[in-house]
């Protein structure tokens, strides 16, 4: 049986790690947020699309005596309840599982069960993220860059620090410029990351107030063809819009009931916020090939599971 620890670039990938997870934590603290412990167990869970970008085969489900609880596949929800109840700026690194079609191997970039830096802000808009994001990745790739020395040189790696701010495109410019699957080729293309906007994807995501069928939503996208790192969006905070939008998507409204009964008491109000995944960034920072490289335990969908 291979091993997964024998593999020897495995030691450098993990200190690089320890320093991101580090200098993660201390910059959103350093910015005024909250630190959360991640919730792994819930009544509801964030549906994961529609989203082009995601293949979900099964929502993770344990029965815990007479309730039926899901597993996370993002927080979003909870984020929401956060800064509704006052916590202004809030993060969690938290750990999802996202049952993925196992025809997803070989992407390179996505895991059955991985950690993302999740974070909401009460009031935010687009550019704050943007903003906000833009000063964590040139920071962490500066620290990267002057604390991991020695393992960017014995994993080959050298990465450039990108300029602020990144450029921001349209999903619609980019499908126009690079097809219907444009992520990859779009990514292979730039040298330094850079913002999509407008996806037509979950009903949390807010719908642009002067231009309906448009989205305030965005992902961030790594250069040299290592693909997304983040999505996040501007939120829908009004029921009935929430309401209508599930029924628009064909989802089960008894599923979000608990979220749907939050919203029809008018707890909620807007904010923004994003989740950028943890092994991608490690992937990205230490130049492999697959995101399961990175990862100690491997949790690749479609691979046997050694450990
Ligand atoms: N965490 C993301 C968000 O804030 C959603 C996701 O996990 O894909 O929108
Ligand atoms: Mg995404």
């Amino acid at each position: 049986m291979q091993v997964q620890m024998q593999r020897e670039d495995i030691i450098p990938i993990l200190r690089i790690q320890t320093t991101v997870l580090k200098e993660m934590v201390n910059f959103m603290i350093d910015r005024g947020f909250i630190q959360l412990l991640p919730v792994i167990t819930s009544k509801v869970t964030d549906p994961l699309g529609p989203d082009p970008g995601s293949s979900v085969v099964a929502i993770p489900r344990i029965r815990y005596y007479d309730e039926e609880l899901v597993l996370t596949q993002s927080m979003i929800f909870h984020k929401q309840l956060a800064v509704a109840r006052g916590l202004e700026r809030i993060f969690i690194m938290s750990p999802n599982v996202r049952l993925e079609d196992k025809r997803r191997r070989n992407t390179g970039k996505h895991l059955f069960e991985f950690t993302q830096m999740d974070f909401e802000i009460a009031g935010a808009e687009m550019k704050d993220i943007f903003s906000l994001v833009e000063d964590l990745i040139i920071h962490i790739i500066k620290t990267v860059k002057s604390e991991n020395k020695e393992e960017l040189e014995e994993l080959g790696r050298e990465i450039r620090v990108p300029q602020k701010p990144f450029p921001v495109y349209t999903t619609h410019e980019l499908e126009e410029r690079y097809g219907k699957d444009w992520e990859i080729n779009a990514s292979a293309d730039h040298r330094e990351p850079f913002w999509a906007v407008c996806f037509k994807r979950e009903f949390y995501d807010r719908e642009d107030p002067e231009n309906p069928g448009h989205f305030r939503n965005y992902d961030l996208i790594y250069p040299e063809g290592f693909g997304e790192a983040l999505s996040g969006g501007e939120r829908e905070w009004r029921y009935e819009r929430i309401t209508e939008r599930i029924r628009r998507d064909g989802l089960d409204e008894r599923f979000f009931s608990p979220y749907l009964e939050v919203a029809r008491q008018g707890i909620l109000i807007p904010s923004a916020g994003a989740g950028i995944g943890v092994e991608r960034l490690i992937r990205f920072l230490s130049g492999k090939k697959h995101v399961g490289d990175v990862q100690l335990f491997r949790r690749v969908p479609g691979e046997p599971i050694l450990f």
